[in-house]
């Protein structure tokens, strides 16, 4: 069975409906047909400064709310990045083979230095793709689910592991990106033309997995929409409409033509009620399953501890088996 990896960062409170549409809900049904291991990216959060008051918490949460949403600990390995120093040993050994111009020209780096300025730009940003790289090539992943903004950092752990292969003998898999090209991209509900995201300058158009109800669905009903009266989907016409409809359709399964469909003749306001409506039913079983696995965090913890347990015994493999390519004289 195919291996698959994929993590995103405790950089928030609370993950979105992005995060949950784009990625956590694909990765509980690859659970399916797959190896899986799934990661909370603790070290890749801290790359422009962190706050050590709210980092196991938002680590905690983070967990949970994968957990929650149907990641099983049990049939996946899920593991928290920074307790498994494997990913970090293998980064620096990638960091190592790792042209200072092939990682310069990652736009990723680019933008988000810009937007920092040179002061506040670290080197843990800059070589961020390399442990990216470092905690797929670890566990020997054949497929790492992505999203498009992803694809150049894949492209990079792609080389990076046929480089040492080439150098070293045969030692990593070469994975595949699994670019979630049908999965629906969500937008900010105040401002649907920007994607929903953790960091966007205001929260009100992010619903969050763990708010209150009521909150999300204030939300939902001030999303921002168009001055029409037609409910139809158009990107271009009516970004907020079509947003309302692609959440919709895809936390129901139901058709974006079935919904215009049976949204012909009504107002907007009938869309947002009844999306707030399919927002409370979704989230409900997952915070409250948040919620529980949140009060017992000796037992969370527990649980991480074994997950991280059940990762080193493939990631120290992997770990091993490099060292010994590179000639570093065996440890004790
Ligand atoms: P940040 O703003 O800090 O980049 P983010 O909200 O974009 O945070 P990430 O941690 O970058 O979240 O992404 C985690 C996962 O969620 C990725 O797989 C990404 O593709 C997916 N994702 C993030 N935002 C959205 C969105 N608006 N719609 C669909 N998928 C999303
Ligand atoms: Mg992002």
């Amino acid at each position: 069975t195919p291996r698959v990896v994929s993590g995103v960062q405790p950089s928030a409170d609370s993950l979105h409906l992005g995060n949950y549409v784009g990625a956590l809900r694909n990765w509980v049904d690859m659970q399916d047909d797959n190896e899986c291991v799934f990661f909370v990216a603790d070290l890749h959060s801290i790359t422009a400064g962190q706050n050590p008051a709210t980092m196991s918490e938002r680590t905690r949460v983070t967990a949970a709310q994968y957990i929650a949403a149907g990641i099983d600990p049990e049939r996946s390995t899920l593991l928290i990045q920074s307790q498994v120093p494997e990913h970090t040993q293998l980064s620096w050994v990638l960091n190592c083979i790792t042209g200072y111009g092939e990682a310069a020209r990652m736009t990723q780096f680019k933008d988000k230095s810009l937007k920092q300025g040179a002061e506040n730009t670290t080197v843990g940003l800059f070589t961020y793709p390399v442990l990216m790289a470092a905690d797929i090539l670890v566990y020997q992943a054949n497929q790492v689910p992505v999203g498009e903004d992803q694809r150049q950092h894949l492209e990079l752990t792609r080389n990076l592991a046929q480089r040492f292969n080439s150098r070293f003998g045969e030692t990593f898999v070469v994975p595949d990106a699994k670019i979630l090209e049908n999965s629906a991209k969500v937008y900010d509900l105040a401002n649907p033309t920007a994607k929903m995201s953790k960091s966007a300058p205001s929260d009100a158009g992010l619903i969050r997995l763990l708010d209150p109800a009521k909150s999300n669905a204030k939300k939902i009903k001030s999303a921002v929409t168009d001055d029409g009266t037609e409910v139809r989907f158009d990107r271009q016409a009516k970004p907020g409409i079509s947003n309302l409809l692609t959440i919709y359709s895809s936390l129901t399964g139901t058709p974006v033509d079935t919904l215009v469909a049976e949204y012909e003749g009504k107002m907007y306001g009938h869309l947002k009620v009844d999306l707030a409506e399919v927002v409370t039913q979704t989230l409900d079983p997952i915070q409250k399953r948040a919620q529980e696995l949140l009060d017992d965090p000796a037992e969370l913890d527990r649980l991480l501890a074994r997950g991280a347990h059940k990762a080193r015994e493939i990631a120290a493999r992997t770990v091993t088996d490099v060292y010994e390519r590179m000639g570093f004289l065996p440890g004790a």
